[in-house]
């Protein structure tokens, strides 16, 4: 509460939010201001600034003996975000929205077993096929089925553990993945795979609010981890990196881990690479929001473009300012209804540009 009171009302976060734009009924402002005004026995009647989009002011109020969520908040708010870090990148407060939005969808699914849309159908799936689509998960690998790639269970050690992540099961990730596996050959680089030992990293668990299922897959993973010798994790999926990078400290899992550019710029920069100039279009980039925001690598991906020869045509909101995609925070999962879609919107960012191509360094964008 005494976070949330220090906001000063500038509407930074209401200016930068995805959602909210997209008509989606969140307004990170209205969010904290509606708790430091909830929480202290009051209603939101006296608001002056903009409401949630589509819900009028003077309907929401709350006391710290009541639940938040519904009264003060409703559950279409909190699954609404993206939990991009837009509005705690501007927040000159230093509040931090996205923890509190998650902390409160916690309620909902743990508590109350009220995960919206296919929230409920996507954990189930997690807990059955440690993947969030539902695959078989004895087709993990099919994808590198030609590729003989080495397993983590048949070697001593290695430099890199190429961790693939769910983009294993979707056929468009897959070309990545493939693309990826070229360029560590063509590094000689000494790598190896968990293969169907992996499992779902537990990022859109923990995002939709099922911490039980996050525990459960990180401390799995760590325990795989834990049997095997590597220098670094090395993966083409932000989410994956940054939960192994950032969260998995807590149940004992410290790795060094890079994302995929990350770390091909690297090989660049020793000459472990030859790379042709490329002769497509030009070329715009995405940043993602856990690669960009949340970890702060926006030069990376950009110079490997570079050393390709192409020159970044950049969105006007890039880096830092990044618009999210709206895939993030399992937000297409719960699906909330706005005027517009968030995609659609970056959508019309790229084609401000000009360019003829988008480079992105995520499968969910
Ligand atoms: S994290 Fe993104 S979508 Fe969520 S409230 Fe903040 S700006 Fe809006
Ligand atoms: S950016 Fe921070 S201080 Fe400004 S309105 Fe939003 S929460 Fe309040």
């Amino acid at each position: 509460l005494l976070g949330f009171d220090a906001c000063v009302q500038c509407g930074k976060c209401e200016a930068a939010c995805p959602a909210y734009a997209a008509g989606q009924p969140l307004n990170p402002k209205k969010l904290i201001q509606d708790m430091v005004v909830g929480l202290a026995g009051g209603t939101d009647a006296h608001f002056a600034g903009s409401p949630y989009p589509g819900k009028p002011v003077g309907e929401h109020g709350g006391n710290p003996h009541q639940p938040i969520v519904d009264g003060l908040v409703d559950a279409d708010t909190l699954w609404s975000c993206t939990t991009c870090r837009a509005c705690v990148e501007e927040c000159p407060m230093m509040i931090e929205h996205v923890d509190a939005i998650v902390d409160m969808r916690r309620f909902l699914t743990l508590e109350k077993g009220a995960t919206p849309n296919n929230g409920a159908q996507v954990l189930d799936n997690l807990i059955a096929t440690d993947n969030p689509g539902g695959f078989a998960p004895g087709g993990r690998m099919n994808w590198a089925a030609d590729l003989n790639l080495d397993l983590m269970r048949d070697i001593p050690s290695v430099d890199v553990l190429f961790w693939v992540g769910d983009g294993a099961f979707d056929m468009r990730n897959q070309r990545t993945l493939r693309a990826f596996v070229k360029v560590l050959k063509a590094a000689g680089v000494d790598f190896a795979v968990l293969g169907l030992e992996e499992r779902d990293s537990g990022d859109v668990a923990r995002r939709l609010g099922d911490e039980a299922t996050f525990q459960a897959l990180a401390r799995r993973n760590i325990q795989t981890l834990g049997q095997y010798r590597f220098k670094r994790i090395v993966t083409c999926d932000p989410h994956s990196f940054h939960v192994l990078k950032n969260e998995y400290g807590a149940f004992g899992g410290e790795y060094l881990v890079q994302h995929h550019s990350t770390y091909m710029a690297e090989l660049i920069d020793q000459g472990a690479l030859a790379l042709n100039a490329d002769t497509g279009g030009s070329v715009t980039y995405h940043d993602p929001c856990y690669l960009g925001r949340y970890n702060g690598e926006y030069e990376a991906p950009r110079a490997v473009l570079r050393a390709l020869g192409i020159e970044v045509k950049e969105m006007q909101r890039s880096g830092f300012r990044s618009r999210c995609c709206g895939g993030g925070g399992g937000a297409p999962i719960t699906d909330i209804p706005g005027k517009q879609r968030i995609p659609d919107m970056r959508m019309d960012d790229i084609r401000e540009t000009g360019a003829e191509r988008v480079a992105v360094g995520c499968p969910q964008c």
